[in-house]
């Protein structure tokens, strides 16, 4: 299971370049997705053999200090929370604030481990500075500088030693573990209770430590599945629900855990940014995923035309991935419920599709042959083979004489004609172009 690390902090002590500093150090940074500025916020770290993902939890909160003035209670209980581990940076240039007594007092109630951070440490004089922190009476500062790198490896080996070790597991089935995400009120709760009703088809519990069980497995309708972290959506927070990255950071262990994410729009409502967020995770991590328009028992009118000019919009807000299966339902009614386990299970399926590679060759050597690349600088690019690669997440290596003039349009190109040929609805492809 994936570990969190969530920095807080007040405005302009540092968190967004600290963030950056920690994602770029040996940062493995999941995906080849063009990189969209609003995932700016998170991202995964391998630091020795750990892995965590770590959030900017400032990174959501916008406008002027006032305004965050209101907001820090609840962006600390939510790092409180959801993380596992918890950075709070405070600022050895700038000295303590009023702000910064406020969240200390608040850490110190919690159990988790908090890592006390002074960023700005540029040069060893200013750690002496440091030591005024210790007021907060939450255990040695770490003096680091964020935009020189130093002190980040100390804090990096303090992270990763204070990260839940590994939980055993029994062996999974071979089963989708599902995450249902979306944003507070798309329906949610009601689509899992739609599911499995009063919990009373649990299975067993995947053995969970004194910790929220991440995955429950169910066996409904015929179908095996995991749904993963549902306590977690059910149970309701104290803090506002329609705070942008409340129901963002609540998304992020789900979507980690799981292979298939079924994304919850509210029919009634339009595609909005956090929407989009909660999308762009599914993206940035390679899982599986379908569109659920719930609420479709409120929509008047239900005509073709209304469900195409529906599945067109979506389809546009969420370009360039376009290629998963959009389902109308309702939560409420339960209309197409059993639709959306049985696309889930596709889905899953698809994802571990093999094509073979003769298969392969036969289809995308003619195409590529009458569509090559675009030749760069009179130098003219040869793919010669394909083949996929035994990967988690499908993945085709088409090689080439000069793979590097290879660019982004023709990758599509090659995804899209793959797409065309075989079914890998809902689930993203890796395409990769390799020396011969
Ligand atoms: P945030 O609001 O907490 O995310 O803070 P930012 O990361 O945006 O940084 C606020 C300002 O502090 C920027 O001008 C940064 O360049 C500066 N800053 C961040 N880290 C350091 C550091 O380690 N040393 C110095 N001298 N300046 C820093
Ligand atoms: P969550 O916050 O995403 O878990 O959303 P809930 O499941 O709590 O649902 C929020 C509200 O929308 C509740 O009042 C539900 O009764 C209502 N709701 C959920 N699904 C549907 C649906 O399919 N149709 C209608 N009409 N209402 C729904």
């Amino acid at each position: 299971m994936s570990h969190l690390v969530a920095i807080v902090g007040r405005p302009n002590v540092g968190k967004s370049t600290l963030f950056n500093r920690l994602t770029q150090t040996r940062g493995a940074i999941v995906s080849e997705e063009s990189g969209t500025t609003r995932d700016r916020q998170y991202g995964k770290v391998t630091w020795l053999d750990r892995e965590f993902s770590i959030v900017d939890t400032g990174g959501w909160v916008v406008g002027s200090e006032d305004v965050f003035e209101g907001e820090i209670n609840k962006q600390v209980e939510i790092a409180m929370e959801e993380a596992d581990v918890i950075l709070f940076v405070v600022d050895i240039e700038g000295g303590t604030t009023d702000l910064d007594d406020e969240v200390a007092s608040k850490l110190r109630r919690t159990k988790k481990p908090v890592l006390l951070v002074a960023n700005k440490a540029d040069n060893y004089t200013q750690h002496y500075a440091a030591a005024e922190f210790y007021a907060f009476g939450l255990g040695d500062p770490m003096p680091i500088s964020a935009v020189n790198g130093s002190g980040t490896g100390d804090l990096l080996d303090a992270i990763v030693s204070h990260l839940p070790e590994g939980e055993a597991e029994d062996e999974p089935l071979d089963a989708p573990r599902i995450a249902i995400v979306g944003r507070p009120n798309a329906g949610k709760s009601s689509l899992i209770n739609a599911f499995i009703g009063e919990e009373r088809n649990i299975v067993t519990n995947i053995a969970g430590t004194t910790r929220d069980s991440i995955y429950t497995h169910y066996s409904k309708f015929g179908m095996n599945f995991y749904l993963v972290d549902t306590a977690g959506i059910r149970k309701k927070g104290k803090v506002n629900e329609d705070l942008e990255y409340y129901s963002v950071l609540r998304s992020i262990r789900a979507i980690e855990n799981a292979d298939v994410c079924v994304l919850m729009l509210d029919a009634t409502r339009g595609i909005e940014s956090q929407d989009l967020n909660i999308f762009s995770l599914i993206q940035k991590n390679s899982k599986g995923l379908i569109v659920c328009v719930n609420k479709w028992d409120l929509v008047e009118e239900k005509s073709n035309t209304v469900i195409k000019t529906f599945e067109r919009a979506i389809r546009e807000r969420l370009a360039p991935f376009t290629d998963f299966p959009i389902i109308f339902i309702s939560a409420l009614t339960k209309q197409r419920i059993f639709k959306v386990l049985e696309e889930v299970q596709q889905v899953y399926e698809r994802r571990s599709k093999r094509i073979p590679t003769h298969q392969l060759n036969e289809v995308m050597l003619p195409i590529i042959e009458a569509t090559p690349p675009p030749a760069t600088k009179g130098k003219y690019i040869k793919i010669k083979y394909v083949m996929q690669l035994p990967t988690a997440v499908p993945s085709f290596a088409f090689f080439a004489n000069l793979p590097q003039w290879v660019k982004e349009p023709y990758k599509r190109f090659l995804e899209n004609q793959i797409r065309a040929h075989w079914d890998f609805s809902g689930t993203p492809i890796n395409i990769f172009i390799r020396e011969k």
